[in-house]
């Protein structure tokens, strides 16, 4: 079968790989669609410095199943998740699934990733997809359930105001959760160029649009003195200004990366301790919420329509990249069909 290999910068190899054995825990899956990442633009931009295959937000129809496989059947069209927990840590016994980091995980190996024809999953992982859920729709469920973690690190309350720095995917779709969830003022920060991305905030809620090339957040007239709550997707040298906008005993809700020095951040611990911050982690691996985001899509709750801004055939997948890298105003989440998933996308 074919299957894409990355390397940056910017390059996409098909190579005809075989297809290995499944193993009794095991499904395949005949890969209908799969969406691109911001963490495959980082690959692609720096991080994959070798060849490395990628790709992990899914739609498929099941092929194949191993011999214990009970949650899915042949036939069945599946989302997955693209990491799940293994039941048997120590932190998994405890209760506490989102520590684990034993489970099965498609990061981090060498195995063909969901830009491929067919892609071999832990039954975990398989989530067979309602019919009533546009399929287009659920290829987003995985980058939702990554915005429903940093929603909930975050700690929403009614009538709070949020802050929301980075429009991508992520960043817009916990926009919106932040809306249903009872923001009050609602901010949706990110620089000029990013263009559409502030027509998808004002529809998903937001009631105040920042260019923040334009204006300093940190000089930012919000009407508390600062926001409650500020959600960053975005590089790190963004924490210390977040922290800015925060008022007395506001949370800081953050995922992003930095590369070399760029990685570092210095922060004034004093207003920190004295004004009693609070600084969070969002990081959704193992990933969790599927049922949860899925039934947001089913009940229209989050229109997922407006986040798809580019839908290609998968030969097509090095010139995606590199749109979906440069085209920051115009592109926010591009999907790669195979040709058997090619109706669900008309
Ligand atoms: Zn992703
Ligand atoms: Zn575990």
């Amino acid at each position: 079968m074919k299957t894409a290999y990355i390397k940056a910068p910017f390059q996409v190899q098909f190579r005809e790989v075989p297809l290995r054995e499944l193993k009794d825990n095991e499904l395949l899956v005949r890969v209908e669609l799969c969406g691109i990442c911001g963490s495959d633009i980082h690959s692609a931009r720096s991080q994959a410095v070798d060849w490395e295959t990628f790709g992990h937000e899914v739609v498929g129809v099941v092929e194949r199943i191993g011999r214990s496989v009970g949650n899915v059947k042949v036939g069945d069209r599946v989302v997955l998740e693209s990491s799940t927990f293994c039941r048997t840590c120590d932190d998994c016994r405890n209760g506490d699934v989102y520590l684990c980091k034993d489970g099965p995980n498609n990061f981090f190996t060498s195995e063909p990733g969901g830009f491929s024809e067919y892609f071999i999953a832990a039954m975990e992982q398989a989530i067979p997809l309602d019919p009533a859920i546009n399929p287009k729709h659920a290829a987003l469920v995985e980058p939702m359930g990554v915005a429903m973690d940093l929603f909930k690190v975050a700690d929403i309350h009614l009538n709070d105001d949020v802050l929301v720095i980075g429009l991508g995917a992520i960043g817009l779709m916990a926009l919106r959760m932040a809306k249903l969830a009872g923001a009050r003022n609602l901010y949706a920060a990110d620089i000029e160029a990013a263009g559409q991305r502030f027509e998808v905030a004002k529809a998903y809620g937001a009631t105040e649009l920042i260019r923040s090339d334009r204006v300093s957040l940190e000089e930012y007239p919000f009407p508390r003195g600062g926001v409650d709550r500020v959600l960053v997707t975005a590089p790190p040298w963004l924490i210390p200004t977040a922290l800015k906008t925060l008022r007395f005993g506001g949370i800081a809700a953050y995922l992003g990366f930095g590369y070399g020095p760029r990685k570092d951040i210095t922060i004034d611990a004093n207003e920190f301790h004295l004004r009693r911050l609070q600084l969070r982690a969002s990081y959704a691996a193992p990933a969790l919420f599927f049922p949860r985001c899925l039934d947001l899509i089913r009940s229209g709750m989050i229109d997922c329509e407006p986040l798809i801004t580019d839908v290609r055939p998968m030969d097509q997948l090095e010139a995606a990249i590199r749109n979906q890298a440069e085209n920051i105003g115009g592109c926010i989440k591009t999907l790669m069909y195979n040709p058997c998933g090619k109706a669900l996308i008309e």
